[in-house]
């Protein structure tokens, strides 16, 4: 039998497992310039080449599409591809015509010139993957023509947009179950990063999947670095995250529209390009922003959570939440937006008790607007106070997410989160301190807020201090040289240890909680914490078990270097019109900087770099790498 690259594998032929091994590796590295798999690819690849039906739940990042693309080659035949998001639907057959994969998108608003090369394409029978939106493929002329075709598979991607359980529920997706008696005996494959167990067995039903291969990968990320931090001074903070990643891309999470204005006007006026982003803004504007973000022309967003559903920009190496999110789930989707190109990223929440009152507020609030379930109310209360109990308690960031989404977590110490790198020390005069906030708020009666309690501490004599006669208490003043910010801080942390108690409301009141006597007696010790003033980009380590993810750190002269590349990929994919990432992914450019290729046969080994791309691409990164070489930077 001929072995190369053109060999046709045939499922329902070929089954010894040698010849199946050879054909996924020679698939793998003729078309996606890749050498291994990833955890729980191979397995998903072989439900498919099975024909069986399958669940696929992998992180996001994971390497979902693969697990559908491949198949499709290894067996030439046709895929479907559901997909919800038209603009990632379109990036993504634009990296597969890169990588010489015939693929397609049928969507509403094809150009003509999409549609004449789609009917191309499938009249000579060459097309492999065709991605459809869900409303599209309903039409009667369509079908018709679809079951004419040999379907080897729908794959269902962001499957959970069929539960309502889930976070993103789309009735459209509801509908595909029809398409089981439309296409009898062709499998479905289902795919996900949606870990609850609720929304995964919805998705089974729904789907009637029939005795499915299900596949649930780790939902740990090992290369996020998490970092809840107490939030002292926000705009200094978030941009000296920022600096820490510079010309990366970032997005900044706010919990209201007027603050992500008010951010990323504070960040422009210290040089960094921010742009707000929210769902006030015209659509237009909004879509500009979009494009731009992914075109890598703008790299900073300061967003409200109506920025990120279809980005998939896979090179964001920061997100921030200025404020606490509502839920562990809201917070796991939405730091699941940074490193999903596998390489190291950094996930930072500015943590502030005051965020959960606010976020109370904002619930019963529209509880009530909705007629008042106490149900859901409810239900909404234990998201949050989850969520408080991660940000305030000094536990494994990885290892409570992982926990909290029922799986078990092994590694002792992550090497990638606050706790773990140690990054909060103690304040030396912290029992004192302490003490001096307990008192004012017991000297001002407990019937005040924390910035009434701010303002008595650091002695501004402001009119309701003034009149109140605050101004002749014992405490007044003596915190003058502690920054508000960090004074609400420690209040949070106070309140976090329960020696103070925040009433719920629009306007909570601070009072003392069990043991803040003791304090205030001497009988027990208080401790106040800060972060270290410098923080790494990076974690220290990260995890081997995920090994072909892993890139080692650029060192000083590589930099500069990648830095080359990622600008010729700018200038190509400006060229060919699609965005950057789809060229190549920041991987194989620090591949690149790393091993610099001389000749093509040496770029051939790169991760990333297959034959189409080579021959695509190849000459001008290797004029890129020489021209580096040349003026040397060592
Ligand atoms: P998901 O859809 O699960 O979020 P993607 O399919 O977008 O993830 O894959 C994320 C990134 O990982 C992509 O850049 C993809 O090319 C890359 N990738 C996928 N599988 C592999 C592999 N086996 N080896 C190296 N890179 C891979
Ligand atoms: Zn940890």
């Amino acid at each position: 039998m001929v072995r190369g690259a053109g060999r046709r594998y045939d499922a329902r032929v070929v089954t010894a497992p040698s010849d199946r091994d050879r054909a996924i590796a020679d698939a793998l590295q003729r078309w996606f310039g890749f050498d291994s798999l990833r955890p729980l690819q191979r397995e998903a690849i072989d439900a498919a080449l099975d024909g069986r039906d399958a669940l696929v739940v992998l992180p996001t990042g994971g390497g979902k599409s693969l697990c559908y693309q491949l198949p499709a080659l290894v067996q030439d035949r046709l895929v479907v591809v559901v997909s919800p998001l038209i603009a990632l639907m379109q990036d993504q057959v634009a990296g597969l015509r890169l990588q010489g994969v015939p693929a397609a998108a049928v969507h509403g608003n094809l150009s003509a010139d999409a549609r004449a090369e789609l009917r191309q394409l499938a009249a000579d029978g060459s097309l492999r993957l065709l991605f459809v939106a869900p409303e599209r493929l309903f039409h009667a002329e369509f079908l018709r023509w679809l079951q004419s075709r040999d379907v080897a598979a729908f794959a269902i991607d962001e499957a959970h947009c069929i539960s309502q359980w889930g976070h993103d529920f789309r009735p459209e997706y509801r509908r595909l179950a029809e398409l089981r008696d439309t296409f009898p005996g062709v499998p479905f494959q289902a795919y996900t990063a949606t870990a609850t167990p609720r929304v995964r067995d919805d998705i089974v039903a729904q789907l009637r999947l029939a005795a499915p291969a299900v596949l649930v990968g780790p939902f740990d990320r090992p290369e996020l670095c998490y970092r809840v931090l107490p939030r002292q001074d926000q705009v200094a903070q978030v941009a000296a995250a920022i600096e820490r990643h510079r010309d990366a891309a970032a997005i900044v999470y706010c919990i209201a529209r007027k603050e992500t204005e008010a951010l990323a006007a504070a960040l422009r006026q210290r040089g960094i390009g921010a742009e707000p982003y929210h769902a006030g803004l015209p659509a237009e504007k909004r879509t500009q922003l979009s494009a731009d973000f992914r075109a890598e022309r703008l790299h900073v967003v300061v967003a409200t959570v109506a920025f990120g559903m279809g980005i998939d920009r896979s090179d964001v190496r920061l997100v921030v939440h200025a404020g606490m999110p509502k839920s562990l789930e809201a917070y796991q989707q939405e730091t699941g937006r940074a490193g999903r190109d596998g390489l190291p990223a950094e996930c930072l929440l500015l943590y502030s008790a005051a965020d959960a009152a606010k976020w109370r507020t904002l619930m019963l609030r529209s509880n009530q607007e909705l007629g008042g379930d106490p149900e859901a109310l409810a239900a909404q209360l234990a998201l949050l106070q989850q969520m408080q109990r991660f940000a305030g308690r000094a536990r494994c960031r990885h290892r409570s997410i992982s926990e909290y989404f029922g799986q078990a977590y092994d590694e002792t110490d992550c090497g990638a989160c606050d706790v773990c790198l140690d990054e909060l020390e103690t304040v030396a005069d912290g029992h004192v301190l302490a003490q001096k906030i307990l008192s004012a708020v017991v000297r001002t009666g407990q019937r005040f807020g924390g910035n009434h309690v701010i303002d008595v501490l650091r002695g501004s004599k402001n009119d309701k201090v003034v009149a109140r006669g605050h101004d002749r208490l014992p405490t007044f003043g003596v915190c003058r040289d502690e920054p508000a910010g960090r004074l609400g801080n420690y209040i949070d942390q106070l309140v976090d240890d329960g020696l103070l108690v925040r009433s719920d409301g629009e306007y909570p009141t601070l009072a003392l909680g069990d043991g803040a006597m003791a304090v205030l007696r001497g009988e027990r010790q208080a401790v106040l914490r800060v972060p270290k003033q410098a923080l790494a980009a990076r974690g220290r380590r990260r995890r081997g078990d995920r090994s072909a993810r892993d890139a080692h750190e650029l060192s000083a002269d590589e930099r500069p270097l990648f830095d080359a590349l990622r600008a010729l990929r700018r200038t190509i994919a400006g060229e060919l019109g699609v965005p950057p990432y789809v060229v190549f992914p920041d991987t194989t450019l620090e591949e690149l900087a790393q091993r610099r290729p001389r000749t093509p046969a040496e770029l051939l080994t790169v991760r990333g770099v297959g034959p189409k791309k080579l021959e695509q691409f190849g000459e001008r990164f290797l004029a890129a790498l020489a021209a580096h070489g040349a003026t040397g930077t060592a």
